[in-house]
């Protein structure tokens, strides 16, 4: 835990979503951004290229490889992770500080390991999502569709995506999205369902983290 949040004893909810690459975690991630002003999306860091529709600061923090090495140094990441080759990505505490302080959620869009990691230092007040597809084929078919991947590239995705959707059992709950509608309606209920739960004070013991 950084001395930051130990100092600020600044601990809040978090919602952890993870999948492989693909399986539409990006599109639901907008949706429940979409419908509840009091989540908020924690941007990670990567040094991965920006696709044409992504805009820095707000999908991610586009930085070199060397800026990455240099914040990992100086311990400013809760977790990060080399998801591919060569492609590093990260959650920053500030980040986290930012959207506890203004009393709201955190949501986390990462890949598995990274989130297993979440899931072990915020584990309580934390809801982990896996988003699946009906199966590897239409993983193949939607990753084809977005059109963000050479044939190299798509071959790493399926993969990697094989070897996670065997931890999806680790996570609270496994939601399959087949009909985008479906999905969409079934993960607003679920957040509305730990909202519920949740008690309205924040944490002030970082001790167990
Ligand atoms: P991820 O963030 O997990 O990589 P995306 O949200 O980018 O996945 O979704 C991958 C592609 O699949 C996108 O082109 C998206 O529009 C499409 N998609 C997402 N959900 C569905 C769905 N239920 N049915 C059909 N296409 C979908
Ligand atoms: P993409 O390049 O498709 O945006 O993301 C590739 C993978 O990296 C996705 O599974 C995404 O959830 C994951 N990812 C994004 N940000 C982070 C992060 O901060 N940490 C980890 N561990 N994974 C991340």
């Amino acid at each position: 835990m950084s001395s930051e949040l130990i100092q600020k004893k600044v601990i809040g909810p978090v919602i952890i979503i993870t999948a492989p690459s693909g399986s539409g975690k990006t599109t639901l991630v907008k949706h429940l951004l979409s419908q509840f002003p009091s989540i908020n999306f924690s941007v990670s860091a990567t040094t991965r290229a920006k696709r044409p529709m992504e805009e820095d600061g707000k999908d991610y923090h586009f930085i070199t490889s060397e800026k990455f090495l240099h914040l990992r140094e100086e311990g400013l990441f809760a977790e990060w992770e080399e998801v591919y080759p060569n492609q590093f990505y990260g959650t920053l505490y500030s980040e986290l500080t930012k959207i506890w302080e203004r009393g709201n959620i955190v949501l986390f869009d990462v890949d598995v390991l990274g989130a297993l990691a979440l899931k072990n230092k915020f584990n309580t007040d934390a809801l982990s999502i896996f988003i699946k597809t009906p199966s590897l084929d239409i993983l193949r078919e939607r990753l084809k569709k977005r059109l963000t991947e050479t044939e190299e590239s798509l071959q790493k995705r399926i993969s990697k995506a094989e070897e996670e959707i065997s931890y999806a059992q680790s996570f609270d709950i496994v939601l399959v999205n087949d009909v985008l509608e479906d999905a969409q309606k079934q993960i607003v209920d679920i957040i509305n369902h730990f909202m519920t739960q949740l008690k309205h004070t924040w944490k002030h013991d970082a001790t167990n983290l």
